[in-house]
């Protein structure tokens, strides 16, 4: 490993709780309506700072899709996962996307976000309703 280059963001930022590096933009939201298995998932268009794991098959609420978990170039925690293909048209526009869970971020105002209980789903869910 040698020295980390991370890319500053301006604006409304979301970074990563662990060790604060930029990851995403609120202008970059495509959908706050994202379900993890820890609660609320945002869809950005694009995310920096992050590495792309290996692609697999995941069965989502709305589907099947290929998808990459992405992980913090900072620290290496998992901050959510990519969407690579989608197989159903309707969820095509995900494609290219980044998902990054809310309880792994610190928001644009300081703010954390804890665990809920109240996602049910048993795995990574993403839902476009
Ligand atoms: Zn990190």
């Amino acid at each position: 490993m040698g020295r980390l280059f991370l890319i500053s963001l301006e604006g409304k930022i979301y970074s990563c709780k662990h060790c604060q590096a930029h990851l995403a933009v609120s202008d970059d939201i495509v959908s706050k309506a994202f379900h993890c298995k820890h609660g609320r998932a945002y869809l950005f268009n694009k995310a920096v700072n992050v590495t792309v794991g290996i692609k697999e098959e995941r069965l989502m609420i709305t589907g099947m899709h290929t998808v990459s978990d992405i992980f913090c170039v900072g620290c290496g925690s998992i901050v959510g996962w990519k969407y690579d293909a989608a197989h159903e048209k309707a969820q095509k526009y995900k494609e290219g996307k980044i998902v990054l869970e809310r309880f792994k971020l610190t928001g644009p105002d300081g703010s954390r976000y804890w665990v809920t209980h109240d996602a049910h789903m048993g795995g990574s869910d993403a839902d476009d309703a």
